[in-house]
């Protein structure tokens, strides 16, 4: 069986199965209800998620799918020049290269696109969906991403920006620490109850030429299953690899987990892991297929965008030693 029909099979049974799960809300025991018209919802990392959930809020009024929403939000991230953590105007890596990290999951259908160390590229999350579409494969990286892209109409572009230069410029005097980074996360559900998540990032500023982050990694940056529902995340991606992050939350909620719930246990598991030292920010949120939503974060400041019932507002999601039991 080829790929496309081994996803589209795995897909009808993925969207039974999540149809199933709803309907078994209904007080009536019928097959319509919260199901046949769920309110469409959406959440992204940090107050330049609201800009973002303008875009794909907008979307899923035309009717548009989770994954058209959640590409369209992240778009308008990667495209503001004044952000320097996600695409066209983010920091650069130590030799000065801007290289992007973005991945893309389908909950209707299970596929999923990413890729990492892309350079000249400006929307690394619409060349990952065109992985998740338009190849046999999940994941490209490098020269190979580029190459991907071009074949794929994409083109080449200088994604340095003048304020990004002059400020590696100063990097370069300074000794190494931490030199700031964030990621635009974002998750959806549209109308027909189908979920999607996104995320998209230019890493850590000054980072080792060529490594990879969290964000593009399948299960660590995001993870999404149609039949629960998904989680993304932001702050220091070595943390989310190590822990496998986004798939520990979906696995959770699976498992009973509320997505607050699921956040949190996540983050405990990783203040364990670095015996409770505080000396960097990790924040991870997730939906889940009945629209239940939870945001946790290491340290104070996580803000989240939220669209629901037809608002969109900032949030503070919890954090640990502060809101945790
Ligand atoms: N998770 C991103 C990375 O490690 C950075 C961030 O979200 O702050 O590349």
């Amino acid at each position: 069986m080829d790929r496309r029909r081994f996803i589209q099979n795995a897909a009808s049974g993925a969207g039974a199965a999540a149809l199933a799960a709803r309907s078994s809300f209904s007080k009536e025991g019928t097959i319509a209800m919260n199901s046949s018209n769920p309110s469409p919802m959406m959440m992204a990392t940090w107050n330049f998620g609201v800009a973002a959930l303008e875009a794909g809020h907008e979307a899923l009024k035309q009717g548009k799918t989770a994954l058209d929403a959640v590409e369209r939000a992240a778009i308008v991230t990667e495209n503001d020049p004044e952000n320097t953590s996600v695409g066209y105007g983010g920091y650069p890596n130590a030799r000065g290269v801007v290289q992007l990290d973005a991945a893309i999951i389908d909950g209707k259908t299970g596929r999923m696109g990413s890729v990492g160390a892309i350079e000249n590229i400006k929307n690394p999350i619409s060349v990952a969906r065109k992985v998740l579409e338009h190849s046999p494969h999940v994941m490209i990286v490098g020269e190979g991403a580029k190459s991907f892209a071009l074949s794929q109409g994409f083109h080449e572009e200088n994604l340095l920006t003048p304020k990004a230069l002059d400020w590696y410029a100063e990097q370069l005097k300074k000794d190494q620490g931490d030199k700031g980074h964030d990621t635009i996360g974002v998750l959806a559900r549209d109308g027909a109850g189908d979920m999607a998540v996104a995320c998209t990032t230019s890493g850590l500023a000054m980072k080792w030429p060529g490594r990879v982050g969290d964000s593009p990694l399948i299960g660590a940056g995001l993870y999404m299953d149609g039949e629960v529902g998904g989680a993304t995340g932001t702050g220091v991606g070595e943390r989310a690899i190590e822990t496998c992050a986004a798939f520990a939350i979906v696995e959770m909620m699976r498992n009973g987990k509320t997505p607050q719930e699921a956040c949190e246990a996540l983050i405990r598991r990783v203040a364990r892991r670095n015996s409770g030292k505080l000396a960097f920010q990790f924040a991870f949120m997730a939906m889940n297929v009945d629209g239940e939503y939870g945001a946790a974060s290491y340290q104070s400041g996580f803000e989240y965008a939220l669209l629901k019932d037809g608002k969109i507002t900032l949030n503070t999601g919890k954090t640990f030693g502060k809101d945790f039991d």
